[in-house]
Order: structure tokens, then C-alpha cells, then sequence
């Protein structure tokens, strides 16, 4: 057997034969037209246009936040400096063909100069790119192989255009070669539940036709497998089966243990699909949505609107609704400021204090929409570091008329300082990717430092415990809702370090209801124990599978 190694997205596991995607049309080489310069810009311009909207309908069709990611491609396709670097190319006489994939490879290599986030984006611009040229070229757009029966797909790197609306009756599992977890790749892939395993890196060993395990749990492609690798591979694909098709029941420990399991849904649009997944209530309603396309702050009676529509879903339910969260890798030129470090600037609950209004009438629309309807909200503020802020944002809370005002967790002060922060909130919820991002002083959209970006660290896991013992002295709910609590492992020692509920993508939910399900209270707290006084992510995880295994033999 041979084992490639990866990044595990999610707990899944498929096996099946290997298809590969086609490679990348090749680049064209430098020539001159035979047409007029109008001629070549008339083509470009269609070629252009008809790229954008073709994108533009994938997205309609895919929604949620594959929707988002590909009507910002669209929008790439249309950016005016990629039209002028075209035009000064078209200008010299040269082919349309030329002139696009000159101009995008400059445009991608300023985006890669630039790092993080927009680094990120460098690999949609290529896509984008090869669209226009296919186009051009009178080929069908690149895209992924149908070979006529169900197949693991391996790819360099999927564009967002091609895993928004991969067909999941015949795609078993993806496997890519590039891309880290934070990839729109991995995003997407968790979003819709697809096995995958990416930054697969010896994967472009894989051929057509051959026999692969797709094991995400275990970050791992296993090759020359045996039958009875196949029959153990089955045979938990089975189990996962059976666990969600099982009827839902409330989040618990196999002692009985209370652990509500909510979901994390960024517009009403996922809250009918999160409910028959089993949310037991939200544990974190992004609102961003509602304002990152738009040039001013949505008024009062938009935004009850779209409260409202959220609340309704859960009747009686817990429903978190964070306040907005912007600055850094969500920026909004009507509240944050060009800033040379926008991660450790004016972002999440400073930008709202500085433009105090813009938070004002968001509670008003939250505290209306709640009149409404019979969902018990909860609202937080992003990125609290201190317990003056707490103490002002819990205020104008009350203010508003909300009951219930609480804090997210995501910078190590507020952990450090939890228990005085508690004090004056109702609660707080830890946002691990952002936690993990300041603990460990690496970017989370940056795939050089990926490896970092771990909340197995024991780092964040001391933390997180500093903010389980304060929820204890002060009798506090504290939930988790960063991508953490949606590793089933990681979950059991986030409950094992003082969660009290855990918040995650609906389509996680059953895997981490079966894992809970499977151990007492005291295993947590050994597992989290174990895995705190680690010295790495690797030997953290290690240990609490060491408990976990342990616990189970008896
Ligand atoms: C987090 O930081 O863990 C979190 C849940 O918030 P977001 O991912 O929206 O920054
Ligand atoms: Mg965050």
C-alpha cells in the first residue's frame, strides 16, 4: 500500500477509481493577429462578457457561499485594469488569445506580490483566465471529466466554478494537488459535505482508472489498496451512513452530558437545510452578508427583514447573531480605513464603536426582528480584547432591549482575561480561527503558514481552557464556534476544556453528534488534559486519540 498525505477536509472517506481533470489549455505564444486591433478587441470584449456571465449563472445555480465566490470571479473577468493591461497588448497588433493571458499572468502576479488573501485569489484569476482563452478558442470551458460512472477526481486545484456545481452522484471524492485548508477548494468542499483531501502534493502520481481510499479524517490517499482496506473503508462509509440517516437527537456525551450542537449559517438562505441537519439553534449568525456588497450600511427595515427571516427558522431555539464583523479580510470602505496592518487594526467591535450608529441600528433591527418572531437571540461582538469593550458593547445592548449580550473569544487577551470579561457579559463563544490566527501570529488565509494555523495547538488549547474554567466560575455558557468544533476529535476536547455548546458548518453536525456520542465527560477531560499538555498540534492530536483509543478498550 502507498499513502499520499494531504489535508483532510472533514471526516469523510469514499474509494473508487481515479479521473483525473484535464490539464490547463496551453498557453498561447506571442503573435500577431491577422485581424484589425478592433477586430481582436470585439473578440476579447465578447469572450470576456460571455465568461463573466456564464460564471455569474453557476453561481445562481450553486447558491450559498459558492455564490458569493463566483460572481467575485465574474467581477474579476470585468476588473477595468485587467481591460486596460488587454487593451495596450491588442493595441501592438497581437492576438486576443496573447493579450488576455499576458495580461491576467500580470495582474495574478501582482495579486501573488501582494500575499495573504489576495495571493489566495491569484488561483480564481487563473481560472478565470483559461475560461476566456477556451472561449476564444471556440473550446468548452475547462472543466472536470465525465467518464460515465462515479469517480474520485483529482485535480491540480479546482476552480470555485467547478466545485459549486460538481455532481455529487458521480464525484465519490476530491483530491487536489495544490490548495491549503482556507482554499475555496477545502471551503466549498466542507460546505457541501464532499470527501476531500487537498495540498495533495504526490497526487499527480494518481492515473485514470486506478483504485484509491479518499480517507479526509485521516488527511490521507491510500494507494495498491487490499480488499480488506476496501471492506474497513466501506464499512465506515456505512456507519457514517447510518449516523445520518439516523433520527436526530440533541448533542450528548454517551454519559448523558448536555452539548447542544448549533450551526454557523452566513444568511437565512442555509437555515431550513441546518435544521434538518439537526442544529439545535444557531450558535453563530454571520451578518456580514448583508452589508460586503453594499456601498452604505443597509437600513434599519432591510436588515429586520433579514433578521426576521433567520429567527423564524428557529421557533423557541437559541439563535447567536454576531454583530458585524468587518476590517482585515472582510473590509467595508463605509466603516474601515486603509491600514497597514488591517488584522491588528480598527476591525470587528472597534470599527463599530468608532462608528457607533451603524451598531445602534443594527440592534434596533435585531431587537424588532426578535419581536417578532419566537427565537431566543443571543447577539455578540467580534473580536473583543478587553473588558471595557465588553462592558460598553453589553450597554448598548441592554439599551437596545437584548436580553442576552455576550463576547466572541478570538484575540488571547480576552481568553487571558475571560473570567472579568464574563463578569459583565451573559456569555461567550470562542472563534478558533481567529484565536488561532493571533495565537500563533499567522495569517489564516496564508497557505506558506497553513502548518501554523492548527487549533490543535496546545497554545489555543490553554486558551481555550482559560475560557472553559472562567464559563465555570461564573457560571457562563461558553460555545465554540470556529472551524474547531467541527473536527469530531477536536470537538470532544473542546467540551473536555469547559465548552458548553459547540457551533459548526450543518453539514459537520452529524459526524460530531456520533464522536460526542461515543464517550463520558471524564474521557473529554483526560483527552483535553492529554492534549494540553502537548508540545505540538501533532502530538496534541496524538495524544487525545492515545485517551480516546485507551478509553474505548476499557
Ligand atoms: C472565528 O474567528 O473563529 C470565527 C468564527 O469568526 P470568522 O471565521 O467569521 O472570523
Ligand atoms: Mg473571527
Amino acid at each position: 500500500m502507498a499513502r499520499l498525505e494531504g489535508i483532510g477536509v472533514g471526516q469523510g472517506v469514499a474509494h473508487g477509481p481515479v479521473a483525473r481533470m484535464a490539464p490547463a489549455p496551453e498557453a498561447p505564444a506571442e503573435e500577431q493577429s491577422a485581424l484589425t486591433a478592433e477586430q481582436e478587441t470585439a473578440r476579447v470584449e465578447e469572450a470576456v462578457a460571455a465568461v463573466a456571465e456564464d460564471l455569474k449563472a453557476r453561481g445562481e445555480a450553486a447558491g450559498g457561499s459558492a455564490r458569493d465566490v463566483l460572481q467575485a470571479q465574474a467581477m474579476m473577468a470585468k476588473d477595468p485594469t485587467l481591460k486596460k493591461a488587454a487593451a495596450a497588448r491588442l493595441g501592438k497588433g497581437l492576438t486576443g488569445e496573447f493579450a488576455v493571458h499576458d495580461a491576467f499572468a500580470e495582474f495574478r502576479a501582482t495579486l501573488e506580490g501582494m500575499g495573504g488573501y489576495m495571493a489566495e485569489r491569484a488561483a480564481d484569476l487563473a481560472d478565470v483566465s483559461q475560461r476566456v482563452i477556451a472561449r476564444l478558442r471556440g473550446l468548452p470551458a475547462p472543466g472536470v471529466p465525465t467518464p460515465g460512472h462515479p469517480f474520485v477526481l483529482v485535480a491540480e486545484d479546482l476552480a470555485p466554478a467547478d466545485t459549486a456545481l460538481l455532481d455529487l452522484d458521480q464525484v465519490l471524492a476530491v483530491v487536489t494537488i495544490q490548495g491549503g485548508p482556507t482554499s475555496h477548494t477545502a471551503i466549498l468542499a466542507r460546505e457541501k459535505a464532499i470527501t476531500a483531501v487537498v495540498g495533495a502534493v504526490e497526487a499527480d502520481q494518481l492515473h485514470d482508472g486506478q483504485t484509491v481510499i479518499v480517507d479526509a479524517a485521516d488527511s490521507a490517499v491510500l494507494t495498491e489498496v487490499t480488499q480488506g482496506q476496501l471492506d474497513d473503508a466501506q464499512r465506515r462509509i456505512d456507519e457514517r451512513a447510518a449516523a445520518v440517516a439516523a433520527p436526530v437527537t440533541p448533542g450528548a456525551l454517551a454519559d448523558g452530558t448536555e452539548v447542544p450542537l448549533l450551526a454557523n449559517l452566513g444568511s437565512p438562505d442555509g437555515a431550513a437545510e441546518a435544521v434538518e441537519l439537526g442544529a439545535e439553534g444557531v450558535g453563530l449568525f454571520r451578518t456580514e452578508f448583508l452589508f460586503l456588497s453594499a456601498d452604505a450600511a443597509p437600513d434599519v427595515a432591510t436588515q429586520r427583514e433579514a433578521y426576521r427571516r433567520m429567527l423564524e427558522a428557529f421557533p423557541g431555539k437559541k439563535v447567536v447573531v454576531r454583530a458585524l464583523d468587518a476590517g482585515a479580510d472582510k473590509p467595508l470602505p463605509f466603516l474601515t480605513e486603509e491600514e497597514e496592518n488591517p488584522a491588528l487594526g480598527r476591525r470587528g467591535l472597534r470599527a463599530l464603536l468608532a462608528h457607533e450608529q451603524i451598531l445602534r441600528d443594527q440592534l434596533t433591527a435585531l431587537a424588532e426582528a426578535e419581536a417578532e418572531t419566537e427565537a431566543d437571540v443571543w447577539v455578540m461582538a467580534p473580536m473583543v480584547s478587553t473588558v471595557a469593550e465588553t462592558e460598553q458593547f453589553v450597554a448598548l445592548a441592554r439599551e437596545h432591549g437584548l436580553r442576552t449580550a455576550g463576547v466572541m473569544v478570538e484575540v488571547p487577551s480576552s481568553a487571558l482575561v475571560a473570567e472579568p470579561i464574563l463578569r459583565h457579559a451573559d456569555f461567550a463563544s470562542i472563534g478558533t480561527n481567529d484565536l488561532t490566527q493571533y495565537t500563533m501570529a499567522a495569517d489564516r488565509l496564508l497557505g506558506s503558514v497553513a502548518d501554523l494555523q492548527d487549533p490543535w495547538h496546545p497554545a489555543v488549547l490553554r486558551l481555550v481552557g482559560e475560557v472553559g474554567s472562567a464559563g465555570a466560575a461564573t457560571d457562563s455558557p461558553v460555545g465554540v464556534c470556529g472551524e474547531a468544533a467541527a473536527d469530531p476529535l477536536l470537538a470532544l476536547v473542546l467540551v473536555g476544556l469547559g465548552a458548553t455548546s459547540l457551533s459548526m458548518a450543518p453539514a459537520a453536525l452529524a459526524d460530531v453528534r456520533l464522536e460526542l456520542g461515543r464517550h463520558t465527560a471524564e474521557t473529554a477531560r483526560a483527552a483535553a488534559q492529554a492534549a494540553r499538555a502537548a508540545g505540538d498540534a501533532a502530538g496534541a492530536r496524538g495524544a487525545a486519540q492515545q485517551v480516546v483509543r485507551e478509553a474505548a478498550q476499557g
